[in-house]
């Protein structure tokens, strides 16, 4: 069952969009060569917990730490680590915080230092498709349509869209229905109204869409090793069409 949000809880719920926001910012001026994961990591639940919120993945379905650090062939779910970071890498954060009952969720990836311009290419492709998505969020279109805008707009690049991982609802729980694949799958899912609030995320290889899970039982990985980016905003289905939370 998909939970409409009221003016009130959609309010929460932009505030812990703004942390979430205000988080990622924060951290945006500490990705530089030799800073370890768990440092971004540590920076992330001390600035949060200054805001006011909670970080949401901490101990979410047992994750040991406050956000999710995906470097270069980790697709999601990344843990921090004394990883350090390198020029030329890629690093994706996924940021959550609880606030009032309410959670909001956003990711972006990140180039360390000067990065390869496939690499550029991927992150500025991965990011317009996300946005691509979002410009279908309005009342009375289905979610599919997101998932096609998402697709037909990364379809000429042939990269590989994951599959098994997808966008969803999101309010007092982290995941809610409706599932948002960044494909489309034959089926229209559901009509979109106001009061819904989603995560569009789009997950998209450099090379295949094929995907593991490593040993962590966490973080998921290209198969072919060649990197991943991922970009995620929450929005809210207004009267008009949709609204940002986490900007
Ligand atoms: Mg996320
Ligand atoms: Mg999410």
């Amino acid at each position: 069952m998909i939970i409409l949000k009221s003016k009130r809880e959609i309010a929460i719920m932009r505030e812990a969009g703004k942390m979430v926001y205000q988080t990622r910012k924060y951290l945006e001026n500490f990705i530089k060569p030799g800073i370890t994961t768990k440092e971004l990591d540590k920076l992330a639940e001390d600035y949060i917990i200054s805001l006011g919120g909670v970080p949401s993945f901490k101990n979410y379905q047992g994750f040991p730490s406050s956000i999710c650090t995906s470097v270069n062939e980790e697709v999601v779910h990344g843990i921090p680590s004394k990883r350090k970071l390198k020029e030329g890498d890629l690093i994706s954060l996924d940021l959550g915080v609880y606030y009032q009952g309410y959670h909001a969720d956003s990711a972006y990836t990140y180039g360390v230092g000067k990065i390869k311009e496939e690499y550029q290419l991927l992150l500025t492709r991965t990011k317009a498709s996300l946005f691509a998505g979002i410009e279908q969020a309005k009342p009375n279109n289905y979610i599919s349509d997101i998932s096609k805008a998402i697709e037909n707009y990364l379809k000429p690049f042939g990269y590989g869209i994951v599959e098994e991982f997808t966008g969803h609802g999101i309010g007092k729980d982290l995941h809610e229905k409706p599932y948002v694949p960044n494909f489309f799958y034959n089926d229209k899912g559901e009509k979109l109204e106001p009061g819904m609030t989603i995560c569009v995320e789009p997950m998209v290889n450099l090379g295949s869409k094929q995907i593991y899970l490593k040993n962590d039982n966490w973080t998921v990985v290209t198969r072919d090793r060649k990197v991943s980016a991922h970009f995620e905003h929450m929005i809210a289905i207004t009267n008009e069409g949709y609204e940002i939370l986490t900007k």
